[in-house]
């Protein structure tokens, strides 16, 4: 495509030389050159406006004061299904408890599920990790020592060894794509902004600038259109790596004055302008409800806005109905400790922490946060309030005692409501007291982890509320510890 793109930009200037006329053969050929160039054209126009807007309107963030690929990496993997205000706290604490690559892959795996914990998708650290420890297998700078002047005593094998100086990031896309957990966008935006490389990316934001300024009615979940919108983003980027710099350009204007501009007109490295462009366009103007079109710097270029179209564009087809699920958690508390457990590998946040749950019949409802009574005598659990107590409530008991828990009583705590993919959950949270009975930790058979060994840590430890709080909980079991913390009793 891009070289069909050179062949138009050669071919439209050579048009003055194809006879014309209603009569001509090369009437036909002469058509498809002008909507070549015309395409052509308008990416220029494009690029061109894109690089203007964003030297003015780039928001400050604090990965964009960097070109290290290793602080750009972390990043880009953070901002994945999670918005800039969210990620910033994160990066920062990531960046300064884990400053290199050497000490990614160097930290505990307890210390990356807590700098990760509550950004979802945990999936990711873990990869980030497995990548940096890879990075440091296979990317070492190695330098040869030499004599130091006045050390006679360095032998001619301490001479010979070399050392490790530094680790590398890989700066080529297809060795930065081999990395785990990077895919084709992760790597076109590390390329492109890093090493200012022209590599498309194509994410949410960029999907939807492109659907509507070029007028793409395909799904661009399918092949086809997922196919036509990288190579449009490929075709931007390539042209932004031919444009003049933005610098440039305004030295000749010479009427730069925002301090934001000066910042980024310093270096101007226009293909990491352009795809960081497409993506702030998307979040600060092209919105998914109500664009700002009237504001918008490429609305000339638009055809969703000239035709009518904004509303309809992307074309995302119909989104795939949620699944409600419920579950019911039991706070555990005995001699001021709590009874938690680690989410085994292999699950969805795998190592993670969370209270003793399971899951309930999605239909069943609560009867009213009412507690459900109970007196134990000879090791048996009986009800005694029975009139309170109803299908549901019978359903979260079942679900204690399947879990090793034989509660005296129960006492709702709240009801948390969260999403997973595409699962709606409700979690139902009980307090439990004993009361005299004992927990036994569960059959290793009904641990999560099916038929491997289990760990002590995924059936249930009993920690106290300072060490917990080292611990990472997924967010919505950190969402039932602050409310402890507020509700001790
Ligand atoms: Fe998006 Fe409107 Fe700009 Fe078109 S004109 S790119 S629809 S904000």
């Amino acid at each position: 495509m891009t070289s069909l793109r050179y062949f138009a930009a050669f071919a439209h200037s050579a048009l003055k030389f194809i006879p014309s006329g209603c009569g001509s053969p090369y009437r036909g050929f002469r058509g498809f050159i002008r909507t070549m160039a015309a395409a052509n054209l308008k990416q220029q126009k494009l690029v061109s406006a894109l690089l203007d807007w964003f030297s003015t309107n780039a928001r400050d963030l604090p990965w964009r004061r960097t070109r290290d690929p290793y602080a750009i990496w972390v990043s880009e993997i953070m901002l994945q299904q999670t918005q800039v205000k969210t990620v910033i706290p994160y990066w920062n604490r990531w960046m300064n408890e884990l400053p290199t690559i050497k000490a990614a892959a160097e930290a505990r795996s307890a210390k990356i599920h807590k700098l990760w914990e509550g950004l979802g998708y945990y999936t990711r650290a873990r990869n980030l990790q497995k990548a940096a420890k890879e990075i440091i297998a296979q990317h070492a700078v190695i330098s040869k020592p030499c004599r130091r002047r006045g050390n006679e005593s360095q032998t001619e094998k301490e001479l010979e060894t070399p050392h490790v100086v530094s680790y590398k990031f890989p700066d080529n896309f297809d060795n930065v794509l081999a990395l785990p957990g990077v895919g084709r966008y992760t790597a076109g935006a590390i390329c492109s902004i890093a090493f200012n490389q022209p590599t498309p990316i194509l994410d949410g934001n960029v999907i939807r600038v492109l659907t509507r300024v070029f007028g793409i009615g395909g799904n661009p979940r399918e092949k086809k259109t997922n196919a036509q919108l990288w190579r449009l983003a490929e075709d931007l980027v390539v042209h932004a790596a031919s444009s003049p710099s933005i610098c440039r350009r305004r030295r000749k204007e010479s009427h730069s004055t925002s301090i934001s501009s000066h910042r980024l007109l310093t270096s101007s490295p226009t293909c990491a302008n352009l795809n960081q462009s497409l993506m702030e366009l998307g979040a600060l103007v092209c919105a998914p409800r109500n664009p700002q079109c009237e504001i918008c710097p490429v609305k000339k270029l638009c055809v969703a806005f000239r035709e009518d179209r904004v509303v309809e564009l992307p074309n995302l087809g119909k989104r795939e109905a949620a699944t409600a699920r419920r579950f019911a958690a039991f706070v555990v508390e005995r001699n001021g400790c709590f009874l938690v457990r680690q989410r085994p590998a292999g699950v969805v946040n795998a190592h993670l922490w969370e209270f003793p749950n399971a899951e309930i019949h999605p239909s069943s409802s609560n009867s009213g946060h009412q507690s459900a009574h109970y007196s134990c005598k000879n090791g048996q659990s009986r009800l005694t309030s029975a009139a309170t107590v109803q299908k549901h409530d019978w359903e979260i008991i079942h679900a204690a005692k399947s879990l090793g828990i034989e509660p005296a009583t129960l006492h709702p705590l709240c009801t948390v409501k969260h999403s997973i993919t595409r699962y709606r959950i409700t979690l139902e949270v009980f307090r439990v007291s004993f009361g005299g009975t004992s927990y036994t930790s569960p059959h290793p058979k009904r641990a999560m982890s099916g038929t491997r060994r289990t760990r002590p840590s995924e059936t249930g430890i009993w920690l106290t509320p300072v060490q917990l709080r080292k611990l990472a909980f997924t967010a919505a079991y950190r969402r039932i510890l602050r409310r402890l913390q507020t509700h001790p009793q």
